[in-house]
């Protein structure tokens, strides 16, 4: 049995959270391949290393003071090397780090020595073999993630290692500079470590005890979601449930490991397991709610409109021309209404507007802004008869005005719209009458 375990920021952010993550690790001698975040907020009034070293650099790089910053970037890493008592000293790379912070080695560069100083005291601290991630992951020319080189690179340095700490978050370009993921990437790199080692299971641990049914900020005390596949959880995320990068599932899912979402600071409990597929019912016919404010619907009415050749292509090229991605597009006979990201449109909205007046010549075009999309996801809703009627009706109880319903025809998920106002009722609504209400 082989395991990748990653350990995000606020499980390695002081000395004592780095003993919970040694104790961890020693419990399963499957446990060889660790991938570190830098340390993490200690407490919600804590700065994250990766955020101080941007600070640092961005001070270095222009020439104004930085020393200050410099100096408390230290102490973060000192607190953990002394209170462990590790035979260990990080000048040298300090001053290589400062060196190339005043030469301006780069943002990327600067954000990602967080990780790496990580990983070379964690592998101190372990005896683990320390494999620096420039060597290993690999982007290319475009600054795109090079999976088939990273792949055999990978795959071939770790076949004979049998335990090493690889930090997570970056790895190099062809002109070997260092790149990063995007902010939460050592959750990539962990899933790349499992699919090049060819993992039994990729352990993701953190500070929450799995994926919940509902955010947490909105609704009080939500369950876990005990298993959820990568497609539910794919719908969840990019519905703004966070806990793991959109990115980490990508790897692993072409070799199906299973990803087990895991509390460092309360490792006995079991956490969210998350996979290719499963028989397991999910226990509330839905598996999880998501949604997002800041969404713009803009109605096109024309008599006739559906007998009109290309008028749908016409009216989206017009929103294509401008930049702006398209979210849902519910249409009734003489309507059609395109959802957007509020942002995004409002700085293009004329351009648009008028394009489509010049394009198809409609009766009327309405804009209604602040509204707000909720995810319903669930594997189990294709198996059950009136998952959208409990939803509807929950939303009538709660005196909320749906604008707008999508349901895929994978019956994966069922998506609303609602008036921005109406989002934290509507959000509770829909999780009281799945989860609290069982049938
Ligand atoms: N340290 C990086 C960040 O704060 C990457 C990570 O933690 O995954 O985004």
């Amino acid at each position: 049995m082989v395991k990748v375990v990653k350990f995000g920021g606020s499980s390695l952010a002081s000395a004592a959270q780095f003993k919970k993550v040694a104790d961890i690790i020693h419990a399963e001698d499957s446990r060889r391949y660790i991938v570190p975040s830098a340390p993490g907020k200690r407490d919600s009034a804590d700065t994250k290393v990766t955020d101080m070293l941007y600070e640092c650099y961005g001070a270095a790089a222009k020439g104004k003071a930085y020393k200050h910053l410099l100096q408390s970037i230290k102490e973060r890493y000192y607190e953990i090397i002394n209170t462990l008592k590790l035979d260990l000293s990080l000048e040298k790379e300090f001053d290589v780090i400062e060196a190339c912070f005043i030469g301006k080695a780069g943002r990327d560069y600067a954000a990602s020595r967080g990780e790496y100083l990580n990983g070379i005291i964690l592998a101190n601290y372990l005896g683990y073999e320390f494999i620096d991630a420039a060597e290993v992951i690999f982007f290319d020319d475009n600054g795109k993630f090079d999976a088939k080189r990273t792949n055999k690179v990978l795959a071939e340095r770790l076949s004979d290692i049998e335990k090493a700490v690889i930090p997570g978050f970056y790895g190099s370009m062809p002109n070997d500079t260092i790149k990063t993921f995007s902010r939460g990437g050592s959750d990539v790199t962990g899933s790349i470590v499992a699919r090049a080692v060819k993992a039994d299971l990729y352990e993701n641990w953190t500070d929450v005890s799995g994926f919940l049914v509902g955010d947490p900020r909105i609704i009080n005390d939500p369950k876990v979601i005990t298993t959820i596949t990568y497609k539910e959880l794919r719908e969840l995320s990019y519905m703004g449930a966070g806990v793991l990068h959109e990115d980490a599932i990508f790897p692993v899912r072409k070799e199906g490991i299973p990803i087990n979402i895991k509390n460092t600071n309360k490792p006995e409990d079991a956490g969210t397991m998350i996979v290719e597929s499963t028989s397991k019912k999910p226990e509330y016919t839905i598996t999880g709610i998501a949604g997002k404010k800041g969404f713009t619907a803009v109605s096109i009415e024309k008599d006739m409109m559906n007998s009109e050749l290309g008028f749908c292509r016409k009216v989206l090229e017009e929103f294509e021309k401008n930049g702006i991605s398209i979210e849902h597009m519910p249409s009734g006979i003489d309507t059609m209404t395109v959802i957007v990201h509020q942002e995004e449109f409002e700085e293009k909205e004329q351009e648009i507007l008028a394009g489509i007046h010049r394009n198809v010549s409609p009766d009327s075009i309405d804009i209604e802004s602040d509204i707000a999309l909720i995810a319903v996801v669930g594997r189990g809703m294709k198996s059950n008869r009136g998952t959208a009627g409990r939803i509807f009706a929950a939303l009538a109880h709660a005196h909320v005005n749906v604008k707008m319903i999508d349901q895929g025809s994978s019956e994966l998920n069922i998506i609303v719209g609602v008036s921005a106002d109406d989002f934290d009722k509507a959000m509770n609504a829909i999780y009281d009458i799945f989860v609290k209400v069982q049938l």
